[in-house]
């Protein structure tokens, strides 16, 4: 089939899409420690959000733990992309575990924001999703000083000691829009409110927001690859809605497609979370080839160069054995 064939059905693609430079890192990072300590390697938290990265590592030997306390004395742990408060790695000494940051080095940004911002006595306000993962860790680093705010009634309760000394830092992978609107509420109560130094919504976080914009307002269906607890894939259904889409769904598998989502429907935009590996986007398309939509066209709107080097803890041993 050819895009846009006789049937009038077409696939978007969007691009960039999946794996970010953070997330890349974090795998490889399990993986490599896989294959140079051999299994069981401990991780606390799902590395990344995805189910099938999960599932997949777990055969592999991965033993996927909530708190460090459920890991042996003495074993290795990673932590995942997300990050940790200084407390968790503090319990981990304590446990003598041997542990592997994977923390993706634009959440340790946000990190290093929130100590430099509370040494200056400043009350931090983290636009952020409460009880997730980065938040509890980015917050943890200075629990006194830093206050979250998620749903926009959240901005009224904010309470700082000095209005002059206030700035907003937030989470990565929050919408971008939706965070200049808490923004703007935020800056309207404390109008000496400071900005982070630099973005913290990451690159990989609003170039895939950015690219299912693109399209979204020329599909009658969104397909958006990624796990329900994958925060940065949440945002895309919702900015795809918002940008015009007729509907948008996220799944984790192209099984997951209700065949009653594509009635009336012509053409239909795919775009994946940060956490998800292409190999379940190229199912989505073959999904809908077999159903007689056609080869997909790819709609790019960014193309992304960054990558991280692995942690040091484990750069070591593996110039140790290379
Ligand atoms: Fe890092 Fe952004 Fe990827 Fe999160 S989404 S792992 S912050 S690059």
């Amino acid at each position: 089939p050819t895009p846009g064939g006789a049937s009038g059905k077409r696939v978007l693609l969007a691009k960039p899409r999946g794996y970010c430079a953070g997330v890349d890192r974090a795998v490889d990072t399990v993986e490599r420690a896989l294959e140079t300590y051999g299994p069981p390697v401990y991780v606390r938290k799902e590395i990344v959000h995805n189910q099938h990265v999960v599932q997949t590592l777990e055969k592999r030997g991965v033993i996927f733990v909530e708190e460090t306390d459920e890991v042996p004395e003495g074993a290795l742990v990673v932590f995942s992309a997300h990050g940790v408060s200084p407390a968790v790695h503090e319990e981990a000494n304590r446990r003598n575990l041997r542990t592997i940051d994977a923390t993706c080095p634009l959440v340790t940004k946000v990190h290093k924001e929130v100590n430099r911002f509370a040494k200056q006595d400043y009350d931090i306000l983290l636009i952020g999703h409460e009880g997730h993962e980065e938040v509890e860790g980015t917050s943890g680093e200075a629990p006194d000083r830093v206050q979250l705010v998620d749903k926009a009634s959240d901005v009224d309760k904010v309470e700082v000691r000095d209005p002059s000394k206030v700035v907003w830092l937030s989470q990565t992978t929050l919408s971008v829009d939706e965070t200049m609107e808490r923004v703007d509420q935020l800056q309207e109560r404390f109008p000496d409110l400071q900005a982070p130094p630099s973005d913290d919504i990451c690159y990989a976080t609003s170039n895939r927001q950015v690219a299912v914009k693109a399209m979204a307002a020329e599909c009658d269906l969104v397909l958006v690859v990624g796990s329900q607890n994958s925060s940065n894939s949440k945002r895309l259904v919702e900015v795809a809605l918002q940008a015009g889409a007729t509907s948008a769904h996220l799944i984790d598998y192209a099984d997951h497609i209700d065949e009653s989502w594509l009635d009336g429907v012509t053409t239909v935009g795919v775009t994946s979370g940060a956490s998800v590996p292409d190999v379940l986007v190229l199912q989505v398309l073959d999904y809908l080839q077999e159903r007689g939509w056609g080869e997909a066209e790819e709609i790019t709107t960014a193309n992304e160069k960054i990558s991280f080097a692995l942690p040091r803890e484990l750069r070591k041993d593996l110039s140790d054995n290379p």
